[in-house]
């Protein structure tokens, strides 16, 4: 018995923390070439990926699951290439999403933020994220990603805050930071200004509100108008019509009155009104809808405010002053009705803003916000693409993120929050002045007044994130890291926020850095569930990953991910998919346990030093040195997804059914076979692990240091002689060229495993008891002598009787009683008698002549086709081969049926 027996089951729950722990205490985690170390060589290339941060206050999500799977497999595989790897971990202060997780622990408390003040709220704040902002860091770290936590950053600690000030104050100094009235998105629940990115668009019932915009002459007539936000008739400046409009042309330049407040506006013609849509005619208002806000600006039209920062009607408002926006509709409605105004009311379905964190519906409003002008970077972000400095996976994405830099808007990057990066600008109460610097003032810049306040507004926390490539490493300063890893070489994320968050950092990057922040953007698309809903709380679709981590172990939710994911393609998440590769998992212990038993019964060294290898031998390698350069293939490409299925058929087929199978017959042989055969089983176990270890990091690893020790310790010591202490840092597998002998193996052996699945076929069919070995003859022609050689694997595996497996070149007449198969160019007669009755056997080779025949018909209807002509003529030749041989193959069993 073997030192090295495994348990029979692989227990991940145990091994996973165990394994983990060994990684990070081992420094694999860092990059082998430090340029804070000694002996730091610059001239080697290191491999490098900013982690997208996730948001402190977070708890780990399927997207989180997917983007660590996918780049701690790219980190593992060039670390296993022999890269210097570098994965910078952090996360992000997360202003509003923090704001209100503290905001509504006040409330349960019976406080508020505006009761604790601003200076004490923010302690609290630090408080909690103490206490509870480790949580996301830990559940990433149980999906086994192998960064370099002594590097861990948070956009708001001392370094990044630096950074973010440095950005701020040389974007100002340099003219591109500006104060000034805009439209912006308005969280009245939040009372902040909101980014695009937090605002959700959803199809929803509403109401159509279509009144009378009555004249100012007093003619009685009308002009009819629709709204589904009534309110806003407080707020309009004109109404606006089609310049060819038959029906309101006469109106132009004519005046209508404000219903309720009695002001007069003007009728303006502009062409972006359509004559088709509603009534064709359009209530302007300026102060609360971005479109009317253009128009306004081509036609100089005032622009009013009629909300509040809750949303409540403004002074503006005349009598509905004070009143909540939906009271103000309901009252101005009514009062609209009283009036004679009204013309009706109908059901309608659009679009409605709603905020992304508290649901409630978003405001357009005028606001004192801060802007970055962002096109000269813009301009820059999108040279950097399309002259192929940064590439973007998959490359239709391009086209997105043109369009989008070539349609930019000035960014609003205030916030009116507390938890964030505060405004580094003073106001000065004497001249009025504002102070912009690197250090916080003590008096005004301009006249010297010590009487100086600091704007209370912070930052968009994207403004930070922007930054994030190179804060992390260190940046205003000149670190060596800095010097080093930037820029770094992929940005992997979710294609979702390719604008909000890749776009600008690219943009942030060769402003500050005069350099691309990443030389490659991988986007992954997002997890639907298993019938490809998106996953939410509201729908009750959402699968957690802890809990699947729980259940079937992290290797198995790690698998489904990465083998289901698609360059830029959404993908469904099913429970029966973890499962099934729980079972892979279970499949590989397996194979594992069953090749340490082959080492330990090795007992001596071979008695001759030249090896002599069975086909099976030849085909397993052969198949491995395939799925090597396939392999390396996918990856270049980042088809990680096709990569691992290739993985899991071959070893889950070719490895653990077939070779194992074979293998049992060849250690049974003892001696120089059993030698030969324990060390294929060793070799193909162990490139298979590091094939799988970016996949599957924990069972890979543990199964390759029992291998390890156990080799180690056997005559067969000598394959792992070079091995390392761990996977983790063993080389990956060198894809060699391919070599004359590997295409003949692989077509002996799968003429053998044709053979043997047609044989279990047809013994399943006729309910042939599995022990029940069987007598056969072969006709095998040209494969006569390699069959002859194969005749125990093949008896073996076939269940035949191996003392009356009769092979033989040709056959004068048909066996006696018996039934026929015909695999390939091999002639197969089993002798069922008494087993099955022959109007059954009849039957079958009736059934398999049909179909051998509709593949006939099949294939000369296509070669009398336009494909003959038209196809590549390699393709058009394998068709005919096929044709060939299935008339050879019909001749054959008319031949049998006699
Ligand atoms: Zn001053």
């Amino acid at each position: 018995m073997s030192d090295h027996q495994l348990p029979k089951a692989y227990d991940f729950k145990s091994t996973e923390k165990r394994i983990y722990a060994a990684w990070e205490a081992g420094g694999f985690f860092k990059p082998w070439n430090d340029p804070n170390k000694k002996g730091f060589d610059p001239s080697v290339k290191p491999f490098v990926i900013s982690i997208p941060p996730p948001n402190v206050t977070g708890e780990l999500h399927q997207g989180h699951a997917l983007t660590t799977s996918v780049e701690d497999l790219m980190i593992r595989y060039h670390r296993m290439k022999g890269y210097p790897t570098l994965w910078v971990p952090g996360s992000d202060h997360a202003g509003i999403a923090t704001q209100l997780q503290i905001e509504k622990m006040l409330v349960r408390e019976g406080t508020s933020r505006e009761a604790l003040g601003r200076e004490e709220f923010l302690r609290r704040t630090w408080e909690w994220k103490e206490k509870y902002g480790g949580i996301i860091t830990q559940q990433i770290r149980r999906l086994g990603a192998s960064c370099d936590w002594d590097r861990e950053r948070f956009t708001l600690d001392e370094g990044l805050s630096k950074a973010v000030r440095e950005a701020f104050v040389t974007l100002y100094e340099k003219g591109l930071i500006y104060r000034g009235p805009r439209l912006v998105n308005w969280s009245p629940g939040l009372r902040t200004a909101v980014s695009d990115l937090e605002v959700e668009y959803s199809e929803e019932e509403a109401t159509l509100y279509s009144f009378k915009y009555m004249l100012a002459d007093k003619s009685g007539e009308y002009i009819p108008v629709a709204t589904i936000r009534p309110e806003t008739i407080l707020g309009d400046t004109a109404v606006a019509v089609h310049p060819e409009d038959e029906r309101y042309k006469k109106y132009i330049g004519k005046k209508v009155v404000v219903p309720m407040l009695g002001r007069e506006i003007p009728v303006i013609a502009d062409d972006y009104v359509s004559r088709e849509f509603g009534t064709g005619a359009l209530k302007i208002t300026p102060g609360h809808d971005p479109n009317d806000y253009a128009i306004a600006q081509r036609h100089n039209l005032p622009v009013i405010s009629i909300l509040d920062v809750a949303a409540a009607v403004n002074e503006n408002g005349g009598p509905y002053a004070g009143l909540d926006r939906y009271d103000a509709r309901e009252k101005l409605w009514a009062d609209m009705k009283a009036a004679g105004l009204v013309i009706k009311t109908e059901p309608y379905t659009t679009t409605i803003p709603r905020s992304q964190r508290g649901g409630e519906i978003i405001e357009p409003m005028i606001s004192t916000q801060w802007f970055v002008n962002v096109k000269p970077q813009a301009r820059k972000a999108l040279t950097a693409v399309k002259n192929g400095d940064i590439r973007i996976v998959p490359e239709h994405f391009d086209k997105v993120y043109y369009s989008w830099m070539e349609n930019i808007d000035d960014w609003c990057i205030s916030r009116q929050l507390w938890w964030g990066h505060r405004i580094p600008v003073w106001y000065c109460e004497d001249c009025g002045q504002q102070t912009c610097t690197r250090e916080d003032p003590t008096k005004c810049a301009h006249c010297g007044s010590t009487s100086i306040e600091q704007d209370p507004d912070v930052l968009d926390t994207w403004f930070s994130s922007a930054l994030w490539p190179f804060s992390t490493l260190g940046w205003p300063e000149v670190t060596p890291d800095l010097k080093y890893f930037y820029p770094t070489t992929i940005m992997e994320t979710g294609y979702d926020i390719l604008f909000f968050w890749v776009a600008r950092m690219i943009m942030a990057g060769l402003e500050f850095m005069e350099d691309v922040p990443f030389r490659t953007v991988y986007l992954h698309g997002l997890i639907r569930d298993e019938h490809g809903q998106k996953m939410s709380k509201v729908k009750g679709n959402v699968v957690d990953p802890v809990e699947l981590m729980d259940e079937w172990g992290t290797d198995a939710l790690r698998f489904t991910l990465l083998v289901g994911s698609t360059p830029g393609k959404d993908m469904s998440l099913s429970m029966k998919k973890v499962e099934a590769n729980r079972n892979f998992t279970n499949k590989i212990w397996n194979a594992g346990r069953f090749t340490l038993s082959a080492i330990g019964a090795v007992q001596a060294a071979p008695s001759k030093a030249e090896p002599e290898w069975t086909l099976a031998d030849s085909w397993i390698w052969a198949r491995l040195q395939n799925l090597v350069r396939d392999v390396e293939r996918l990856f270049q490409t980042y088809q990680y997804g096709q990569a691992g299925q290739m993985i899991y058929d071959f070893f889950w087929s070719d490895f653990a059914d077939w070779y194992v199978e074979t293998a049992k017959q060849q250690l049974a042989a003892g001696g120089d076979r059993a030698y030969y055969t324990a060390q294929t089983l060793s070799r193909v176990l162990d490139i298979s692990l590091r094939l799988l270890h970016p996949f599957m990091p924990f069972v890979t690893e543990e199964l390759w240091g029992h291998v390890r020790k156990a080799l180690q310790n056997s005559p067969l010591a000598s394959i792992a002689k070079d091995w390392p202490i761990m996977l983790i840092v063993a080389p990956w597998p060198e894809p060699r060229k391919e070599q004359g002998w590997e295409a003949g193996a692989i077509a002996d052996f799968t003429l053998i495993q044709d053979i043997v699945r047609s044989i279990r076929n047809l013994r399943a069919e006729q309910d042939v008891k599995p022990g029940k070995k069987l007598p056969a003859t072969f006709a095998a022609g040209e494969k006569t002598d390699m069959l002859l050689e194969q005749k125990t694997v093949l008896a073996a595996l076939a269940s035949l009787d191996g003392a009356k497996l009769d092979i033989r070149e040709s056959l004068t007449a048909k066996p006696e009683k018996s039934t026929a198969l015909v695999v390939g160019p091999v002639e197969i007669y089993l002798s069922l008698a008494g087993v099955v009755d022959s109007v059954e056997e009849r039957a079958r080779l009736e059934k398999d002549l049909a179909e051998t025949e509709s593949q006939i018909a099949r294939l000369e209807t296509l070669l009398g086709s336009d494909f003959a002509s038209k196809a590549p003529a390699a393709v058009v030749n394998k068709e005919r081969d096929k044709l060939i041989s299935y008339k050879e193959t019909a001749e054959k069993i008319k031949a049998q049926m006699g």
